[in-house]
């Protein structure tokens, strides 16, 4: 089956049509700024991006793009939309509702707009992206893969936060967590090449991108992740702060005189690498200013490794053990530097670091050595596939 995958955002959307039997993307893409002006980016699988200003006042002329693109004459990849036998759609925030992936109704639909509450941003864009599929493509099924639901198994000493309880009973205020369509693909993935039944590993996952996030997984279930209500709970990442002392939001606000939204948005686009090094929130400049001598790049990259590295501890304590840690996301397989940096401080596990395979990029990477005592992977992450996968599956 071919299956359309889309990641809907409120100015952006990103698309990938997947043919699930050989699990290769046929094309990818992606649309920006929709509302604005717009324009389409499209690539068929081994050829060069096409990018084509075209008018998108809205979603609808948008995923209209897209479809026309995938069938079109010329480039295209597919003759006609009858061979997309289904859509699989990214949902960030699934609350507690939901658990696992679903196919769409209007029930669903419903219950996905009670969580638009959890994410403003990005549930209700999500549900554009739902909504204008249905209409484009009538009849064909949907399907919700929800960035919290692989969370959802946490036990509640693990989602529950130091408040008052009734904010979790009146406003659902707990840990959620999110990359949950990554840790749930590249842990399964980590148990295959160890070759042992998943529910026998304590793994730990480190998703590190420009968001980051890392979880922790026993018995089959995940056990405990980094990001909390939303993503900005956690690891220090490429511009958000992660944890920090609750009151110093009160201190800076008052200093610099802003209000709550200026604060979240300090916290959120302004602060995490970026901020500390007043350089770049992308680490290939990090580290290029790093070496040629910029303190506050080198001091983002310690922070940034020094929280992993805490959270990693914190989470062989919660597993009481690790068998196997997986790195993935954009940071994760393409920064040796920090790898190395993070592992650095778990020798206390018995982990012994495989430089000349920690040297390498981007491929599925064992890079412990055969006598480490725990096994440490490079494992990159397919979130599109893992949403095919979940659509096929239930289609
Ligand atoms: P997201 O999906 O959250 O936007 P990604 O997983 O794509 O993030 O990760 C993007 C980040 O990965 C970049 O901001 C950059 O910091 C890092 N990155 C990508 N390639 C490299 C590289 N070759 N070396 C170091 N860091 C890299």
């Amino acid at each position: 089956m071919k299956v359309l995958v889309i990641n809907c955002g409120s100015s952006s959307l990103k698309y990938q049509l997947i043919d699930s039997e050989t699990e290769e993307a046929l094309a990818t893409g992606l649309c920006e700024r929709i509302g604005i002006d717009g324009r389409l980016v499209y690539q068929p699988a081994g050829c060069d991006k096409i990018k084509t200003d075209l008018a998108m006042p809205t979603h609808n002329e948008a995923i209209q793009f897209v479809l026309d693109a995938l069938t079109n004459a010329d480039n295209g990849v597919i003759k006609s939309l009858d061979e997309v036998g289904a859509i699989g759609h990214r949902i960030v925030h699934g609350g507690e509702k939901f658990t696992k992936s679903v196919v769409i109704t209007d029930e669903v639909i419903a219950a996905i707009e009670e969580c638009n509450d959890l994410a403003p941003l990005h549930n209700p864009a999500n549900l554009i992206g739902v909504r204008t599929c249905q209409k484009l493509m009538p009849g064909k099924p949907n399907v919700a893969v929800f960035d919290t639901a692989f969370h959802q198994t946490m036990p509640a000493k693990a989602f529950t936060y130091g408040l008052p309880y009734e904010y979790y009973e009146k406003y659902a205020v707990r840990r959620y967590g999110f990359h949950g369509t990554s840790h749930d693909f590249v842990s399964h993935r980590a148990a295959e090449i160890v070759g042992k039944p998943y529910e026998d590993l304590k793994i730990i996952v480190a998703h590190l991108g420009n968001g980051a996030s890392i979880s922790a997984i026993k018995d089959g279930k995940c056990q405990d992740t980094s990001m909390g209500l939303t993503p900005l709970e956690g690891l220090v990442m490429g511009t958000r702060s992660g944890d920090i002392d609750p009151s110093i939001m009160e201190f800076i606000a008052k200093k610099e005189n802003l209000d709550i939204a200026g604060i979240m948005n300090v916290l959120n686009k302004q602060s995490g690498v970026q901020g500390i090094s007043q350089l770049s929130s992308d680490f290939r400049d990090l580290e290029e200013g790093a070496n040629a001598g910029n303190d506050k790049a080198q001091l983002a990259m310690e922070v940034f490794a020094y929280r992993v590295a805490k959270y990693i501890g914190s989470y062989v304590a919660a597993l009481n053990g690790v068998d196997v840690i997986a790195f993935t996301a954009g940071i994760g397989e393409n920064a040796p530097t920090i790898r190395k940096m993070v592992l650095g401080y778990l020798g206390y596990l018995g982990i012994s670091v495989n430089e000349e395979e920690n040297g390498k990029r981007g491929d599925e990477l064992l890079i412990s050595t055969a006598d480490s005592k725990v096994k440490v992977y490079v494992i990159p992450t397919n979130e599109e596939l893992a949403i095919c996968r979940a659509t096929v599956a239930l289609v």
